[in-house]
């Protein structure tokens, strides 16, 4: 079964076992290791208690990962947050301003100060980044052309500060390696012309020796330890994908989607 607990743990080992250092995104920006490496960050959009679980084997193996936490409920737990700063992970806010303020870049710049103080009492926080907010029409993105990130003391945003024609970027974004046509804003463009489907196809990849030598892996936090909360969140994102793949190309649908996400996110 893909997208487990396990399955994460195995994956990390094959790269462990192939010689690339794996870490967190802060380390890219400070100072890039020489050799093979993998940049680990990890988008906590909900269900932070599997953050956890997935801290701890990264924990276990010697590891440290980004941890991007969004200021709503679902992802915004103390105790998880606390836990996996206290593993030695980086922790980062996965912001969304602009789209939160509809544009108002004032009133996102004061909310974007306070999260940040916020996240900044768990940890010293350097990195950021945007989360896609699907439904807004406002990009969280665009709150740069107005601001530095060194105005906040801040480092790095992973779409803004990696160079993806050096560093090959995949995600499990709709439980697949290949999944990227239901993402719409967190888009990277493919420079490495490599896609992959399963772990399994990434793991044997690997161990050939044929996989990119610098890479950022985005893994959300929908990797599962139990069998029922694996099948009804395949589920779901199975519907949900659809539903952002259609609403995408119908007016009707995408302000249905729109609402739902709404009332789902409430804050
Ligand atoms: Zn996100």
């Amino acid at each position: 079964m893909d997208f487990t607990i396990k399955t994460y743990k195995k994956l990390l080992q094959s790269f462990l076992q192939n010689g690339y250092s794996l870490i967190p995104y802060k380390e890219y920006c400070e100072n890039k290791p020489e050799g093979k490496f993998l940049i680990l960050r990890h988008d906590v959009d909900e269900i932070a208690n599997n953050a956890l679980k997935m801290a701890q084997i990264e924990y276990n193996l010697g590891v440290k990962a980004t941890y991007y936490f969004r200021i709503v409920k679902q992802s915004n737990k103390p105790e998880i947050i606390k836990k996996i700063a206290d593993l030695g992970h980086e922790i980062g806010y996965h912001y969304e301003d602009l789209a939160f303020a509809k544009g108002d870049l004032q009133l996102a710049k004061k909310t974007f100060e306070k999260n940040l103080a916020y996240f900044r009492t768990y940890y010293p926080v350097k990195t950021v980044c945007m989360h896609g907010s699907s439904t807004s029409k406002y990009d969280n993105r665009d709150f740069w052309k107005s601001f530095q990130l060194s105005d906040f003391g801040l480092i790095g945003e992973p779409y803004l500060t990696t160079d993806f024609k050096l560093i090959f970027y995949f995600t499990d974004t709709g439980y697949a390696w290949d999944g990227g046509k239901y993402a719409v804003r967190d888009v990277v463009k493919n420079h490495f012309g490599l896609t992959f489907h399963s772990s399994k196809e990434i793991i044997t990849s690997v161990n050939k020796g044929e996989f990119p030598e610098h890479s950022l892996m985005l893994a959300h936090t929908l990797w599962s330890s139990t069998i029922t909360q694996w099948t009804l969140l395949h589920l779901r994102e199975f519907l949900r994908n659809n539903l952002k793949y259609m609403a995408q190309r119908n007016q009707f649908l995408k302000k249905i989607y729109g609402t739902m996400v709404k009332a789902y996110w409430k804050k």
